[in-house]
């Protein structure tokens, strides 16, 4: 029987399984297909570092190219990566990890992210996160069968989260509770003192916090708080963190997860059958980021942080109020004043005046009445990306 003829038989849609089709596609996929459609576009979309990866780097893994060093690694990553994980752990934020056992290396943090809810989730077991919170939050738990919990923030208290708040969410099946600053989509930053309340509200109520610090050096002013590092938290937390937005290395696919033996046993299981190791050059350029890239993510994070006060401004002269970010790399204006729904900006900004930006209602409702504009693009963009948006608000200003 030909390919085709088989092909036929079988229905497609049915053999889908009911969690994949509860996701629902990626808001921010649906504007990069059409963007890639439309020629001459300012992407304020992709979060991602304009640079490409500082070159030091990636002659490391050249050079072990040509080495032959192209073998798969230990599941938990090469001993050295862990290593030089642990003590910069130890240096930035005083928390030991044992890199034989509380470290695994992973494929960035998506994988991370999504092997911790394999780890610990049983089904209906829930999830509290943040609304907007970062695309892949609750997915994962979904993926997981898992249900994400959310807990709304606003603008008005910049976009922070209440222990309070999380504390009456919380319910007999309550697993962890998921937090990711600084934001993804907001830009905001926990100030200390919030964190340790909901380090207060872990400890009492004896549940563990999932921490995603993978914007941790991308700070501007404020100092980052690592979750573990508070009083009590290492043993209730489990740590993730990568190379991607520091280092500029998002196609690499490299980053890590850190928390109690028992958890990372439990990881290293799913990782080891599903993933192996994460990609071996991959693993070498990030040994070379912990040896010597330090000055780069000085130099990159001094740039994004002249380009941040840019944005800001300009998106406010324009008259789209925006909450100032403070870390990360992304503006979180309101749109409101234009009457339209975050969807229709973004395609009507998209196709009038070939910006592209993510309509915030990709990122939970909460987001709904912003769009996330990505401001790790050249300061010429910007500009013009500015320009075009304050064309385009004149014109649909209610
Ligand atoms: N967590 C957040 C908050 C992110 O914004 C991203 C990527 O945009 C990730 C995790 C995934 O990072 P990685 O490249 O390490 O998989």
């Amino acid at each position: 029987m030909s390919a085709e003829k088989t092909s036929q038989k079988i229905k497609y849609q049915k053999l889908i399984s009911e969690r994949a089709n509860k996701l629902s596609p990626s808001g921010i996929r649906k504007f990069f297909d059409l963007l890639a459609s439309i020629e001459g576009v300012i992407s304020l979309g992709v979060g991602e570092p304009d640079y490409a990866t500082p070159w030091h780097l990636c002659e490391a893994a050249v050079k072990s190219l040509e080495k032959g060093y192209t073998m798969y690694t230990s599941n938990s990553g090469i001993p050295e990566l862990r290593e030089l994980t642990a003590r910069y752990i130890k240096e930035k934020y005083n928390v030991d990890y044992d890199p034989y056992g509380e470290i695994l290396i992973t494929v960035g943090v998506s994988e991370a992210l999504d092997l911790t809810m394999r780890a610990i989730l049983n089904p209906g077991d829930e999830v509290i996160m943040t609304d907007p919170h970062y695309v892949a939050y609750d997915s994962c738990v979904i993926l997981a069968e898992g249900v994400p919990v959310m807990v709304p923030t606003y603008e008005e208290s910049g976009f922070e989260v209440d222990a309070a708040d999380i504390e009456s969410r919380i319910t007999p099946k309550t697993r962890a509770i998921l937090i990711g600053y600084p934001s993804n989509p907001t830009g905001a930053v926990m100030p200390r003192k919030k964190l340790e309340a909901i380090a207060d509200v872990a400890r009492r109520r004896n549940i563990m916090v999932i921490s995603d610090e993978i914007y941790a050096r991308l700070n501007y002013g404020a100092e980052h708080t690592c979750f573990a590092s508070l009083p009590g938290m290492r043993d209730n937390t489990i740590l993730l963190g990568g190379f991607s937005k520091a280092y500029a290395m998002t196609g690499w696919r490299v980053g890590y997860a850190l928390a109690p033996a028992e958890i990372i046993a439990a990881m290293t299981k799913i990782h080891q059958y599903t993933i192996m190791s994460a990609p071996t050059p991959a693993q070498v350029t990030a040994i070379e980021a912990l040896k010597t890239g330090e000055a780069d993510v000085l130099e990159m994070v001094a740039d994004y942080d002249r380009r941040r006060k840019v944005i800001v401004k300009g998106l406010c002269d324009i008259g789209l109020s925006c909450f100032e970010p403070k870390g990360a790399f992304y503006a979180f204006p309101s749109i409101t004043c234009t009457g339209l729904t975050s969807e229709e900006f973004s395609e009507k900004l998209l196709t009038e005046e070939k910006v592209a930006v993510v309509p915030g209602s990709a990122f939970g409702q909460c987001g709904e009445g912003y769009v996330r504009c990505c401001y790790a693009t050249s300061l010429a963009d910007i500009e013009e990306a500015l320009k075009r948006i304050g064309r385009f608000v004149k014109k649909h200003r209610k």
